[in-house]
């Protein structure tokens, strides 16, 4: 059954939550599907329904810690289980597991009808050294990707730096001109950067879509409330990308946990974190970068029958993240994008046995240092020559170097 059929023959039943732009005033509703993920109407394209769930590929299970060495059969069970549950929005990029994601994802979802997914992909501005490129990287997408066009496509990663890069070589152009060809149906961006930077791209372009960084810890700390309401304001509605950031609000710490816990046992901590994304009306597509075949079962069983979190189990989620943020975890979402660190610092995993020893959520003290002594000596925190190469890739902004100090700090007081 191809996209349209299945729409056809679905029964769509209302829950609710009406869409409000501050200037458009248009509004939508979400549609809760028997046995599917719920979805919501693309108001910028045909009217197009969207899953609420989005298929990130961005962390797909590997084989012996090789990034580039993606288990395809796992895959492959993945993508046909969230088709089954009426994901139809996959989402990879040029840089995702260094080139191999467009490639795998492209070669699994070619056994689809076409009209029955959105794929979505990004031009990887951080790379781009001439108006050539940009035109070369793009065809050469189409071809990975085993299609003749994207429906959705991003300029990747936009900040201050890389928005350097995007005016020099005219990306915008380029790109708008595969739109005018139908090799793009929809344009849009991703963004990391303060929210006067966000006012001026949407007011200089015109973009289809928006994908922003939302999640709890972000909607206050750094400014996600600020970039989701230009967003709307202009009407556009937006694709939400580490939704857990990166899994930190999949675990929390233990006195977080015990609260969402108590308030509701049989709910897991992603599922708080997805519904709270979900329960704002703007958001079109919240996507997970899901590795494995259960989380994305608890991810779908989260978004069908969707149910916004309400007026109390907010209260309940703000105090849970308020005991997580104190606790004082390193921001880091894993993305992975300052792995070429010339000396090797292997930089997401060392932040993330940090955060699992201060969360108390895998490692206690002697377990932290037993793990951390797993890492090649010459590839540890103090080997860092503070060259701040890493700092220029991190869309988190996070100052590396010194972070990787404190962890050298934690590991020696524990030794
Ligand atoms: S600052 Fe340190 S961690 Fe960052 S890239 Fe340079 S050597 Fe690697
Ligand atoms: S340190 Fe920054 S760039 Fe590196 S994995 Fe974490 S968030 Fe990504």
């Amino acid at each position: 059954m191809n996209r349209r059929q299945f729409l056809k023959s679905a029964v769509f039943t209302t829950i609710g939550a009406v869409v409000l732009s501050a200037c458009k005033k248009v509004a939508t509703t979400t549609k809760s599907l028997a046995d599917k993920v719920a979805t919501r109407t693309f108001l910028k394209g045909k009217k197009e329904e969207i899953s609420l769930l989005g298929f990130g590929a961005m962390r797909l299970p590997i084989i012996d810690g090789v990034e580039t060495n993606i288990d395809e059969k796992k895959v492959e069970e993945m993508v046909a289980y969230a088709m089954e549950h009426g994901i139809n929005y996959y989402d990879t990029a040029y840089i995702y597991h260094m080139g191999e994601s467009e490639k795998v994802m492209g070669k699994i979802l070619q056994k689809y009808p076409r009209e029955s997914f959105y794929l979505a992909t990004k031009m990887p501005l951080g790379m781009i050294q001439s108006k050539q490129q940009v035109e070369e990287i793009f065809e050469d997408q189409l071809k990975k990707c085993k299609v003749d066009y994207f429906d959705f496509y991003l300029a990747h990663g936009l900040n201050s730096h890389a928005y350097e890069t995007f005016k020099k070589y005219e990306v915008y152009d380029v790109l708008n001109k595969k739109k005018q060809e139908g090799k793009i149906k929809y344009l849009g961006f991703s963004f990391h950067d303060v929210p006067e930077l966000l006012e001026e791209i949407v007011s200089k372009y015109k973009w289809d879509f928006v994908q922003l960084q939302v999640n709890a810890i972000d909607w206050e700390m750094v400014n996600a409330q600020k970039q989701y309401e230009i967003a709307e304001k202009n009407g556009l509605q937006v694709i939400v990308m580490n939704p857990l950031r990166g899994g930190q609000l999949s675990t929390l710490n233990e006195e977080s946990a015990a609260i969402l816990k108590q308030a509701n046992p049989d709910a897991s901590l992603s599922s708080w974190g997805l519904r709270y994304v979900g329960s704002k009306s703007n958001i079109l597509c919240t996507l997970s970068g899901m590795t494995t075949i259960d989380q994305l079962k608890d991810n779908v069983n989260t978004f069908t029958d969707f149910k916004p979190l309400d007026n109390k189990e907010q209260e309940v989620y703000k105090q849970a993240i308020e005991k997580y943020r104190l606790a004082g975890a390193i921001a880091c979402t894993g993305c992975k994008y300052c792995i070429e660190c010339p000396v090797g610092i292997e930089i997401p995993k060392i932040f993330m046995m940090y955060n699992q020893h201060k969360n108390g959520t895998k490692f206690r003290d002697w377990q932290f240092t037993m793990a951390y002594e797993q890492i090649p000596e010459d590839h540890r925190a103090d080997k860092c020559i503070n060259c701040g190469l890493c700092k220029t890739k991190c869309p988190q902004k996070l100052d590396i170097p010194n972070l990787l100090k404190e962890v050298d700090t934690l590991y020696k007081s524990l030794k």
